[in-house]
């Protein structure tokens, strides 16, 4: 064994059978050999793609998404445009470029990046030179906010446990020869939800959820968090492990491969509700993008391209919008603080 898994085992050794949480966060950040800590993991050549880099568009309808949240929050002379997990910096800089139509706006806004990556720190520099730093949301400025974060909370770690015939398990890592492999160990969790087959705790990020919705409830603002998930919470297995867009098991390639779990959208909305964002809306990211005018937006750039650049434009609205692709497994939440109106589309509903 080498590297991570090597790590892995020798805590292993040390502490018991390791707890899929753990077993999340070394993967994905360990200081030295953590997934996200040590490459640009998008695109063709990396590991997967997400909704920014699909296509510019999807950025831009943030973008008009944020500049009306700015006329909620009544045009404050300052306010900070905060994202969560940025990745390359593209969303931002698509954002930007349409809240640049708004003089007023684009002055008042102060960019803020909270990134645990150094790699992706660089990448999100060349594309949002001006932004502020944070490792967490703890040092995020007293001022009000727009928070918008896609593909975020999918890489924050879970649990799983297992009913079956009435026992609960809860799934968990150990070393085995060259590798490590999970296994079911019986479990005392206080498991209320009734039913049998795999459950998947979200606590951690129910808590972040909450200390995000606290901060936001302090300074007032608005949230758009963007991701792919359940609506209700229910049992299913949807930890998921990628490399080089193929799925892998989750244990085969320690630090090297993309983990995430699916959102649950109904423990999100209790996370927000519980830091005092009462105030939430859903929509699929489908009705969404088409509210926003995906379909007039991409037939104005159509005419700025054509042959293949147009096909690719078109194609790639459609992943991102239509119900078969993206459009319905990816949903949006919309969340404001205390006397801040939703902005269209989550208002008008
Ligand atoms: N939003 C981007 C990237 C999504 S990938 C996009 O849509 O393309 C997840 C991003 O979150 C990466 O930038 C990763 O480095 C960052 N990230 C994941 N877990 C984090 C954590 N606990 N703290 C800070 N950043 C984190």
């Amino acid at each position: 064994m080498t590297g991570l898994a090597r790590i892995i085992a020798d805590m292993i050794a040390e502490d018991g059978p390791m707890a899929l949480d753990r077993y999340m966060t070394l993967c994905l950040s360990h200081p030295r050999h953590g997934y996200y800590m040590t490459r640009d993991p998008f695109g063709a050549s990396g590991d997967f793609t997400t909704a920014p880099e699909i296509s510019q568009v999807f950025g831009e309808l943030v973008g008009v998404w944020v500049a009306q949240g700015f006329a909620a929050l009544g045009a404050p002379r300052k306010f900070a445009l905060v994202e969560l997990g940025p990745g390359r910096g593209t969303l931002m800089a698509d954002t930007l470029r349409v809240l640049r139509k708004s003089q007023e706006a684009v002055k008042a806004a102060q960019v803020h990046f909270v990134e645990m990556s150094p790699v992706l720190r660089e990448a999100q520099a060349t594309r949002v030179p001006d932004a502020i730093w944070h490792d967490n949301i703890a040092s995020l400025p007293a001022l009000p906010s727009i928070i918008i974060a896609n593909e975020f909370l999918d890489a924050l770690p879970i649990r799983q446990f297992e009913r079956e015939a009435g026992q609960l398990f809860e799934r968990r890592i150990v070393a085995e020869g060259e590798g490590l492999k999970i296994v079911k160990l019986p479990s005392a969790f206080p498991l209320s939800a009734r039913g049998e087959g795999v459950w998947e705790d979200h606590s951690i990020r129910e808590a972040f959820t909450t200390a995000l919705a606290d901060h936001l409830a302090k300074v007032k603002g608005l949230a758009l968090i963007i991701d792919y998930g359940h609506g209700h919470s229910a049992f299913g297995d949807t930890l998921q492990a990628l490399k080089a867009h193929k799925p892998c098991a989750i244990t085969d390639f320690p630090g090297k491969a993309d983990l995430t779990a699916h959102v649950d959208f109904e423990s999100l909305a209790r996370g927000l509700a519980k830091g005092g964002l009462k105030k939430t809306a859903l929509m699929t990211q489908g009705e969404f993008l088409n509210a926003m005018g995906i379909e007039q937006r991409t037939a104005v750039l159509r005419r700025t391209v054509s042959g293949e650049a147009e096909q690719n434009l078109v194609a790639a609205s459609t992943r991102l919008a239509h119900p078969s692709q993206m459009g319905q497994l990816f949903k949006v939440v919309a969340a404001a603080s205390r006397n801040i109106e939703l902005p269209y589309p989550f208002g008008a509903r």
